[in-house]
């Protein structure tokens, strides 16, 4: 059975937040069906493989955030890869990389990779805290629970759709939260993202892999319990 090959990009400059963790979920949650799946870590003085098959980007500064979007456009890989059908997942200052120009340090527009139809800017005031959302529901993906800590809103066009509408938290800053385009998926969400949302990881995973063998039950267990107790910290309790 062919390798599932992982490619963590930057974590040199883009890892805030535990958003490593994405990258070691999509592992797990592979080789718990039998899958096979490797993780390959690539720092910015590094080539981005194109022959991946799930790209993983995190969040971080400004300053490494433009940095790593320069990178990118010179290095090509990553562009290469999304465009024969590899799957793209990338959070906060990843997610904004991945629009076609978003806020620098001043707030200068900074050319991103355009792999989303989307534009970030600096606003105010600063978002930090939990978020909740409900996913576009053509994807399948129950409620999202994340934590956020941006200063960019992100507006997008009409080829990138929102992930989901906020029930709590900023997001995108208009009602709505992260984008997907194809195959490449973008989120304010840290926590990380996919320990809280296996089903975010799931719909991921058979992107790349096609239908996923069921998991044994008792290893969903804990990720529950995190996913519960996370919402209910933020939800009213009847
Ligand atoms: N630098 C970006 C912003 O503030 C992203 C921050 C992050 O990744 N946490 O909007």
């Amino acid at each position: 059975m062919k390798t599932l090959r992982l490619v963590w990009i930057y974590p040199d400059l883009l890892s805030t937040y535990g958003d490593r963790g994405n990258a070691l979920v999509l592992e797990r949650r592979a080789r718990l069906r039998g899958l096979p799946a490797e993780v390959t870590e690539v720092n910015s003085d590094q080539r981005v493989p194109a022959d991946g098959d799930v790209y993983l980007i995190g969040g971080g500064e400004d300053v490494p955030q433009t940095l790593a979007a320069r990178r990118l456009i010179a290095d090509g890989g990553l562009r290469e890869a999304v465009a024969r059908g590899a799957v793209l997942f990338a959070v906060c200052a990843g997610y904004q990389v991945m629009g076609h120009e978003f806020g620098g340090s001043d707030g200068e527009p900074v050319a991103g990779l355009g792999l989303l139809d989307m534009h970030s800017a600096r606003a105010e005031p600063r978002s930090v805290g939990e978020i909740v959302a409900d996913v576009d529901p053509a994807l399948g993906v129950p409620r999202l629970t994340g934590f956020e800590n941006h200063q960019g809103h992100t507006k997008l066009g009409p080829q990138a759709r929102p992930l989901s509408r906020t029930i709590l938290g900023t997001g995108n800053g208009d009602g709505t939260e992260g984008a997907y385009q194809g195959r490449v998926v973008g989120t304010y969400l840290h926590g990380p993202a996919l320990v809280r949302n296996p089903g975010l990881a799931d719909l991921l995973l058979t992107w790349a892999a096609g239908e996923l063998p069921p998991m044994p039950p008792e290893s969903e267990t804990l990720a529950a319990r995190l996913r519960d107790e996370r919402l209910a910290a933020v939800t009213p309790q009847p």
